[in-house]
């Protein structure tokens, strides 16, 4: 097994995620097996009780892991899925060895970050390799190089290199490239001074990705391979991109690929990225385009529903379709601007969510795609308030809601699932992971899946109030996905309108570049044909 490391220096959001993304899906194009995992070194044990608003959306992986979003790219870049395995935290390391103290593990020793925890990391990794079975495991390591947090990682790093030797761990890191003044000069110092922090914990990177707003001059790459001791063709631009899915091309057209296998001593396999450029294609060059409304919480953080974007994205490829985001922020629903948005809409996207802030904004916009008959997705929360809006207006039922905002309401058709009741521990105990979805017959669900049975990832507390569901059916709101014992509503779908669709799982999270996913795939379709017929 080999590792390859991506580090980053200078500064967080330098977009480690889709180099390391990248260079797993150059080195799978050229049949290398190949996965990715994700150290992150703060110290809650998963993803799952971090704000949206600071680390962006919490992925959801099929075995019930909340991951950092960094996941979904290493997923829809490797065509891969990933488990909790592939996530580290400090939380997560720190917590096995204090398990094994208490077990007696370390009887007699004094526990200690060296050894104690650096093998642990050590051996989280190799674990990783061994189950997967592949020959390279790319390992991201969040934060920035200097930070405190990030230390014990360098170190297990720097012991693994020790330890396999220079072909089996390589050090690939991430900086950035300003470029000042009038002459907008690139500035290379940030990254020589990054550099020698790594260097001065052990490390000798091998390959440095330089983020800079356009390519990589050649005296900038010139000084970095000088100062920095990495040979000239190591020295790698990735200037900003118009779509990520442009970033592995930079990487192969630059020699990474053919530098990374010799580094390896893995031969030079050839074939390539002829599939990946085809969908690249077309979504750089698309001949239509529609306008898809974003109604959510956190919509000055784009990377709060990023695999949304994605799915849509991927989506619109499919469909020759350029897929514009509007985005409103659901308390704001009132405001002039939101309601121009609404008009400008040709489909709108109700994400997953959670507390009552912006809940009666969403409702608003359920409202208008169901009675302006604009194509809607509502995903998870957006699907429980498709019901409630649906009880309120067509039901009667004036103050119908979730018990999640209104313990108290006297139509509860959103409430809490029955094995939740119990529930007092929040970390890691929702309804989560994939759950098997059965679809019925003839629906709008069934044309969209091709199928009637299939596999979704959940992550809710809350769901359609069985009580009610008799009563939402008689008027048109049908629930045409449902768990295998026939309990839980997973679908809905709206008689009489062109495309109004909603599911308790989360759709997103399994899209990929080639194959989008088929909820995502509907509403660009309708929005499609909504924005054709409104011309
Ligand atoms: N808050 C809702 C629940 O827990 C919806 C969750 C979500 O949208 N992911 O059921």
């Amino acid at each position: 097994m080999k590792v390859i490391l991506v580090s980053g220096g200078v500064l967080s959001g330098l977009g480690k995620g889709i180099t390391a993304s990248s260079i797993g899906c150059v080195l799978r194009a050229r049949g290398v097996k190949v996965t990715a995992m994700k150290i992150d070194p703060y110290l809650n044990f998963d993803a799952g009780t971090l704000n949206p608003f600071e680390h962006g959306e919490v992925f959801v992986l099929d075995d019930g892991g909340e991951a950092d979003l960094d996941l979904g790219n290493y997923e829809r870049f490797l065509d891969a899925h990933l488990t909790s395995d592939h996530v580290m935290t400090t939380g997560k390391v720190y917590g096995s060895v204090i398990e094994k103290e208490r077990e007696g593990h370390f009887l007699g020793k004094t526990v200690q970050i060296i050894p104690h925890i650096t093998n642990e990391i050590k051996s989280m990794i190799s674990n990783v390799g061994i189950k997967s079975g592949v020959e390279v495991v790319i390992v991201e390591l969040g934060g920035t190089v200097g930070d405190i947090e990030s230390m014990p990682f360098l170190e297990a790093a720097r012991q693994m290199h020790s330890e396999m030797g220079d072909q089996n761990v390589i050090f690939v890191h991430t900086t950035l490239v300003p470029a000042l003044g009038a002459l907008r000069e690139q500035k290379t110092k940030p990254t020589q001074h990054s550099v020698r922090e790594l260097r001065s914990i052990g490390i000798q990177p091998d390959v440095i990705v330089a983020r800079s707003e356009r390519p990589l001059d050649d005296g900038a790459r010139r000084k970095i391979a000088l100062f920095c001791d990495v040979p000239l063709e190591a020295v790698i631009s990735a200037p900003d991109a118009k779509s990520i899915y442009q970033v592995p091309i930079f990487l192969e057209e630059q020699g990474l690929t053919d530098y990374l296998l010799a580094r390896m001593g893995m031969g030079n396999p050839k074939n390539g990225l002829t599939e990946w450029k085809g969908f690249l294609n077309k979504v750089m060059e698309p001949k239509h385009k529609v306008k898809i409304l974003l109604v959510g919480k956190y919509m000055d953080q784009r990377d709060s529903y990023m695999s949304h974007y994605e799915a849509l994205t991927h989506a619109g490829a499919e469909l020759d379709t350029c897929v514009d985001f509007l985005r409103v922020e659901a308390e704001d629903i009132q405001k002039e601007e939101s309601k121009c948005m609404l008009k400008e809409a040709d489909g709108i996207l109700i994400p997953g969510g959670f507390g009552s802030r912006g809940v009666e904004g969403k409702i608003e916009a359920v409202r208008y795609a169901r009675e302006n008959k604009v194509p809607f997705l509502g995903v998870c929360l957006g699907f429980q308030l498709a019901t409630v809006e649906f009880a309120r207006d067509v039901l009667q039922m004036h103050d119908a809601n979730s018990t999640e905002f209104d313990p108290h309401t006297s139509h509860p058709v959103i409430d809490l699932l029955p094995e939740q009741k119990n529930v007092t521990k929040m970390g890691g105990s929702m309804r989560l992971g994939a759950q098997q979805v059965l679809i019925e017959k003839g629906s709008k669900a069934e044309e969209l899946y091709h199928g009637l049975d299939i596999m979704e990832r959940h992550r809710h507390r809350y769901e359609v109030n069985p009580h009610y569901i008799d009563r939402l059916q008689e008027k048109g709101l049908k629930y045409t996905g449902r768990s295998p014992d026939g309990k839980k509503m997973e679908i809905l779908e709206l008689d009489g309108h062109p495309f109004f669709v909603g599911s308790q799982f989360h759709p997103e999270f399994k899209s990929r570049p080639q194959r989008p996913a088929p909820m995502h795939f509907g509403l660009v379709r309708a929005a499609l044909a909504f924005s054709r017929q409104r011309k």
